[in-house]
């Protein structure tokens, strides 16, 4: 695949906000690396119950003041009331934000209080009552069913709540088996949901770090895939460009079936996304 042009494309990069200065620099860098590809939008991760509240709206609203690309906020609905929302998406308007990924996101240990909304259908709703058609509202979706979705019928319906509560667009959890998305966009269209539904990409760098996520968001990575990332133990740049060729192959099977774009999980590291949108001549 050569030479497709990222304006048809729905290709973004997710980041998530810094903890510390050097942390802070290294996601500038990283930021200023990945603009360079024109992505259609970059949206930057919220922490369990609100604790990076403050760190994501700093970092969205420098991305999109210091690069021109479209920020959108990730924002989660548990543990907070009607007014704790309101506030945030006032700050955002305020800032000329106009892009925001809407979720119910997961219950933060020791912490009692589920707040005032139990699932992401009503934070759209909500936000849509609030702010109209200010924002373009992206929500998550799963191919593989979520961890906590009593069935993946249930799980398809309750994606739909979403859409009908008013979701412009979809971003899925990631995945390494691509008939899991043909089969769940296939589904979709069955029950007439029509959003584009953009594929989550998680490039792999690390192993463990990547155990842990797919064990906690039920991704599943396929046994081949492990046996090969559990022979290579520490290399790192070894895994590196084993995770490129899964990836890439991913990317091009799903682009070639129609797929309406790619949402990076960038981790904050640019190598492993400059090196897949190379391979897939995503270039201008
Ligand atoms: P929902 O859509 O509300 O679904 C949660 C569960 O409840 C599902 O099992 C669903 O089937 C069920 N459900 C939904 N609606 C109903 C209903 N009306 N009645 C009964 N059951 C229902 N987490 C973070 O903390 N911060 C982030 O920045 C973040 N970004 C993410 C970005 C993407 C693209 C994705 C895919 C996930 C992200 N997550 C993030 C993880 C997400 O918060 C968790 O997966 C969370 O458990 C579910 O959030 P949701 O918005 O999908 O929830």
């Amino acid at each position: 695949m050569s030479n497709q042009n990222t304006q048809s494309l729905q290709c973004s990069f997710e980041f998530f906000p810094p903890k510390t200065e050097q942390a802070a620099v290294n996601l500038r860098n990283t930021v200023n690396q990945l603009a360079v590809l024109k992505p259609s939008f970059c949206s930057v991760t919220f922490g369990a119950g609100g604790s990076t509240r403050e760190k994501t709206f700093e970092t969205v609203v420098e991305i999109q003041e210091s690069t021109g690309i479209e920020a959108a906020p990730h924002i989660s609905c548990i543990a907070s009331t009607k007014d704790n929302i309101r506030e945030v998406l006032q700050a955002y308007q305020a800032k000329g934000i106009r892009h925001i990924v809407a979720l119910r996101g997961d219950m933060p240990s020791g912490m009692m209080s589920a707040g005032e909304f139990r699932y992401a259908n009503e934070l759209v709703e909500f936000i849509r009552a609030e702010t109209g058609n200010h924002f373009q509202i992206e929500v998550a979706a799963y191919p593989e069913v979520h961890p906590q979705a009593a069935n993946a019928e249930a799980d398809l319906h309750n994606f739909k709540r979403k859409v009908d509560a008013g979701a412009n667009t979809a971003i899925t959890q990631y995945f390494y088996n691509p008939d899991a998305y043909f089969r769940f966009t296939d589904d979709c269209e069955k029950l007439g949901i029509a959003i584009p539904i953009v594929p989550g990409i998680m490039p792999i760098t690390n192993y463990t770090q990547l155990s842990r996520f797919s064990e906690a968001c039920g991704a599943e990575i396929p046994r081949w895939v492990r046996k090969r990332l559990e022979m290579l133990g520490d290399d790192r740049l070894s895994i590196r460009a084993f995770g490129v060729d899964v990836v890439t192959a991913l990317c091009q099977r799903l682009l070639e079936r129609g797929a309406p774009g790619l949402h990076f999980y960038t981790l904050n590291q640019s190598e492993s996304c400059l090196a897949i949108w190379e391979n897939l001549g995503l270039t201008e």
